[in-house]
């Protein structure tokens, strides 16, 4: 990687950006509170030195008297507390008449500016005194507190007092400069901590990546394990683990799915390629040869039957057949496929009878509730032996809708009844020519796309019965008069 690429890759990097997060925040906050408090500090001084000069104003007041000659100053000079603090007092003033003229002034106040008359005249009028800041002829600040001043006699006159406020200056300049030369050292400071404290916070991660980078599909059940601090890491790695399990899952049914069908298509073309072979080196007549044309046929059409039902299956596993839902009368439809039952159930001998409310309505895909009963009855009439007993039943109860089948056939061994709704799940003992052991898986995905259940009961030799459980999915109408679900043990 180039100088420039791994310039690029640090500064997209998670921790580059936590860290100038960090720097940026600190610095936002450190120019912030520094204003902040700079302000209150000048603040501060203005509010001390504005009451400061009230004081004095006071002060001069009491000092100053219309004499023979007009306004004075009048203290014992022999004081010297006194005569300190009258010229302290006489430092920064001036004096004038209502007019505006000026009657006396310290050298101080002219470097700052006497004030004009027309300035004078409004700060009377305005009634209030007024503060400002002036600055003499070398930049040195003053505070001025000037208004009216009335003596014993009722004269009226124009006193302004001012103070130098440079000290007060010199600390808030100082104080900016110290703090804000601090500033950028502080903020070094905390981007090296925020770097190093990104690293530490985000070294979990990058072993989690590295661990994940380990997992290929030869070892999908590889789990990243838990650090136990309970934090959102910990949760991002409960998430990732779960997530590798539901994979390893679908990879394991994957790959089971494929060990089925090349198992179960491999037995049909054997037997193809046996006939035809045979009937290659021994046939002699048109008519063997057509014999064995004939049963590699059924074979044929016995393996497109397996390859048109995995296909479907396969489909509705992975989403793809999508439901299309309608009104069915479910009853109608039981009815119907009971009677297209009977001829080969008659011919097997097997007595087969339905039990089916007038009209029982149910929100679903007829093509695939037609293909539930059909496999189900048609198990229930193939491993029912001559003599024996089928019968079907149709309830509805509430929202629910029941349909039952039960008959008096072989059963189903405790040991294969978790197993029979598997793909390509047969019972060792059934005969070969009797399914592919696909009817009761697509009975189950039908169920559990519908939303409802499937539950089977069986005794071996005695008889079997499965129950299906779907949501009817409308609204309820009145129904006529229902026959009593049964839950007795299933017919012997
Ligand atoms: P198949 O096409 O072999 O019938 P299914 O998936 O429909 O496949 O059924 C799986 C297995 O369950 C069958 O091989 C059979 O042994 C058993 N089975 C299903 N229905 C019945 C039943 N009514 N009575 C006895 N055994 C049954």
């Amino acid at each position: 990687m180039s100088l420039f690429g791994q310039a690029l890759g640090l500064t997209r990097g998670l921790r580059f950006r936590l860290a100038v997060s960090y720097v940026a925040f600190f610095t936002i906050l450190l120019v912030f509170l520094g204003l902040v408090f700079r302000q209150t500090l000048s603040n501060t001084f203005e509010t001390q030195m504005s009451s400061v000069l009230d004081e004095e104003w006071g002060a001069a007041k009491g000092y100053l008297q219309t004499g023979p000659e007009g306004p004075n100053w009048f203290y014992d000079e022999k004081d010297p507390d006194e005569s300190f603090t009258v010229r302290r007092l006489q430092r920064v003033y001036m004096l004038a008449d209502t007019q505006g003229h000026v009657l006396q002034h310290s050298e101080i106040y002219d470097s700052i500016g006497i004030d004009p008359p027309a300035q004078i005249q409004a700060i009377l009028q305005s009634g209030s005194p007024a503060i400002r800041i002036r600055k003499d002829a070398n930049g040195v600040p003053y505070m001025v507190r000037s208004g009216l001043w009335v003596d014993h006699e009722g004269h009226k006159y124009y006193l302004g007092i001012g103070r130098a406020v440079d000290y007060n200056d010199k600390v808030i300049h100082d104080f900016t400069v110290n703090y804000f030369s601090i500033v950028p050292v502080v903020i070094v400071l905390s981007g090296l901590l925020g770097w190093f404290m990104a690293g530490r916070a985000l070294d979990p991660l990058n072993s989690v990546a590295q661990t994940a980078q380990r997992i290929t599909h030869s070892n999908l059940d590889m789990q990243i394990p838990l650090r136990r601090a309970g934090d959102e890491l910990d949760r991002l790695i409960e998430a990732f683990n779960r997530m590798m399990t539901r994979l390893n899952l679908s990879f394991e049914q994957i790959r089971q799915f494929s060990t089925d069908v090349s198992h179960e298509l491999r037995t049909p073309l054997t037997v193809i390629r046996g006939q035809l072979e045979v009937a290659l080196f021994t046939a002699e007549t048109p008519d063997q040869y057509r014999d064995a044309m004939i049963n590699a046929l059924e074979d044929v059409e016995r393996l497109s039957n397996i390859v048109r039902a995995l296909l479907m299956l396969s489909q509705a596993e992975s989403g793809q057949l999508v439901l299309q839902k309608a009104e069915v009368n479910f009853s109608e439809l039981v009815r119907d496929l009971v009677e297209e039952y009977q001829i080969p159930a008659d011919a097997e001998g097997v007595r087969l009878s339905a039990s089916v409310p007038e009209s029982c309505i149910l929100l679903a895909d007829r093509v695939q509730i037609e293909r539930l009963v059909t496999n189900l009855l048609s198990n229930a009439v193939k491993y029912t032996p001559a003599g024996g007993r089928v019968e079907v039943r149709v309830l509805q109860k509430d929202d629910e809708i029941k349909f039952q089948i039960e008959d008096t056939g072989v059963g189903i061994a405790p040991d294969h009844l978790p197993h029979i709704f598997d793909r390509f799940y047969r019972v060792p003992s059934a005969d070969p020519e009797k399914g592919l052991g696909l009817g009761l898986s697509f009975v189950s995905w039908i169920v559990k796309a519908h939303g409802g259940t499937v539950d089977v009961e069986s005794e071996l030799q005695k008889g079997t019965r499965f129950t299906v459980s779907l949501p009817a999915g409308v609204v309820r109408r009145p129904l006529p008069e229902t026959p009593a679900f049964s839950t007795s043990e299933p017919l012997h």
